[in-house]
């Protein structure tokens, strides 16, 4: 029995021992558990410096350190610094040879690893410096000693850099300049007194290319000159080159600028000077007279034009700068063409040139604009395109006025009846009797008639009659009108 007891004793035992064992291992599964499940230890490292670490060539890399903090969910929630941890550094940084490197850190502890990650740049940022041989101080330096005075340049990192350095002269100054083979800018600059290498700005107002139409007189469209330092030098401005606005032709025009130190600055204007486009000639299908008056306005034009109206019959006037404004504005105003004739009439002074041509007939335009607001350009040369009175004071000139005049967009008109009563016709039945016998050989007919004479004008409402009675109608030019040109005689 005792046996049996001690049996059963023994067993009892075992149970209990069974049951510690199983409870410590409860324990300690529970305790794992905790531990490590639900408090989930981990490593941690964190570099300390920048990101990425800038290391300037030529100073050694220095590790900013690290630190290594273990932490867990539950215990040491905010960390404890681990200082035996087991550290390993990859990659190396070597801090004589510019360029991007690598660090790897691995902690290690007690089975757990962190690892973090840094960038090195080995850099030069700094600039190469440019020395100046320093000039003797005396007061008869040249500007040649300024410029063969000696230079070097050193960098950090390229070393002897003088080969690459720039020289620029500039406004009291010679400047150097040099970049090494990171970039990095060096400059240095010697002042110069009286250097002055840039010549003068010149500047044309409108441009280098100008267009006129001939007839147009040219007028210098203006210019500037600036000078670092001499300043304003416009006034210096040498002009050079004629324009003839009077032919059509590109004509150069060169403008030249010298500063005090011998600078030399030239510019070129290309004038072209343009014909203007002839208007398309309509000859009139039906017979046609153009009654045509020169010379006035005067003391009969105004009973001409009450005459004309009473007659519906539309007339043309090539005037003068008679003092007969405001009848040269009914001229207009009543629906009648006006044209240019002369200001002066003075043979003598108006075909002396060309020029002189041109400056009467704009002068008359001018004053046909302003009294009458028509800018007209309808013409007819004192004595006609063939007058021959012309040769007394330039030989030819009719011959280049006639073109001259259509480049510039005029249209002149001569005559093919004359009524003669300018020169041997002094009544008015000889000036009827001229007319209608030059109509009739005329079915197309422009006539020639001077308002200023009243014997003239008095003769109109017998050749408007007999035009009328014989199938005329009465047209007052226009630029498309037929000019009824004469041949040139001089
Ligand atoms: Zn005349």
């Amino acid at each position: 029995m005792r046996a049996i007891d001690s049996d059963h004793a023994a067993s009892a035992k075992g149970k209990r021992l069974l049951g510690c064992l199983l409870a410590v291992a409860l324990l300690l599964t529970a305790g794992w558990f905790l531990v490590f499940r639900v408090n989930r230890f981990r490593l941690e490292i964190s570099l300390e410096g920048t990101d990425p670490v800038m290391v300037e060539y030529g100073s050694s890399y220095r590790e900013p350190e690290w630190k290594v903090t273990l932490r867990g969910s539950l215990l040491w929630k905010d960390g404890i610094d681990v200082s035996d941890a087991d550290i390993t550094v990859d990659g190396t940084v070597r801090d004589d040879v510019l360029g991007k490197y690598r660090l790897t850190y691995t902690a290690r502890y007690f089975g757990l690893q962190a690892s973090a990650e840094r960038t090195v740049w080995v850099v030069d940022t700094q600039c190469p410096q440019i020395e100046l041989e320093e000039l003797p101080e005396k007061d008869d330096l040249t500007l040649e000693d300024y410029r063969n005075a000696g230079f070097a340049a050193w960098d950090n990192y390229d070393g002897d850099v003088t080969s690459r350095v720039k020289r620029l002269e500039s406004v009291g100054k010679i400047e150097y300049a040099v970049i090494d083979s990171s970039g990095n800018p060096g400059y240095a600059q010697r002042l110069v007194p009286d250097l002055d290498p840039v010549p003068p700005q010149l500047t044309l107002t409108g441009g280098s290319a100008y267009e006129l139409p001939v007839g147009s007189p040219y007028i210098e469209p203006g210019y500037s000159a600036w000078d670092d330092p001499c300043g304003d030098l416009t006034p210096q401005v040498a002009v050079e080159g004629a324009v003839d606005w009077l032919t059509p032709g590109v004509y150069p025009v060169t403008y030249t600028v010298a500063d005090t130190a011998g600078n030399t600055a030239t510019a070129t204007r290309e004038v072209q000077v343009y014909a203007k486009p002839r208007p398309q000639i309509q000859w009139p299908e039906e017979k046609t007279v153009y009654l045509t008056f020169d010379d006035g306005p005067g003391p009969d034009t105004p009973r001409l034009l009450d005459l004309l109206d009473r007659y519906g019959v539309k007339a043309t006037f090539f005037v003068t700068d008679s003092g007969y404004d405001d009848v040269m504005k009914q001229i207009v105003e009543r629906g009648h063409s006006i044209g240019i004739h002369t200001v002066t009439h003075d043979y003598r002074a108006i075909y002396a040139s060309p020029e002189a041509y041109f400056a009467d007939l704009l002068e008359m335009q001018q004053i046909i604009y302003r009294n009458t607001g028509v800018l007209t350009n309808l013409m007819r040369f004192p004595g006609g395109s063939s007058n021959t009175v012309s040769r007394a004071s330039c030989q030819g000139i009719m011959g280049a006025l006639t073109k001259m005049v259509q480049d510039a967009g005029f249209c002149y008109f001569d005559w093919n009846v004359d009524s003669d009563d300018a020169g041997h016709a002094k009544t008015t039945k000889t000036v009827v009797r001229n007319v209608i016998d030059g109509i009739r050989e005329n079915p197309v007919a422009a006539v020639l008639q001077h308002d200023i004479h009243g014997f003239s004008v008095e003769a109109v409402e017998q050749i408007i009659q007999w035009g009328l009675e014989n199938g005329y109608t009465f047209q007052a030019l226009t630029e498309t009108s037929p000019g009824f040109h004469h041949d040139i005689q001089n």
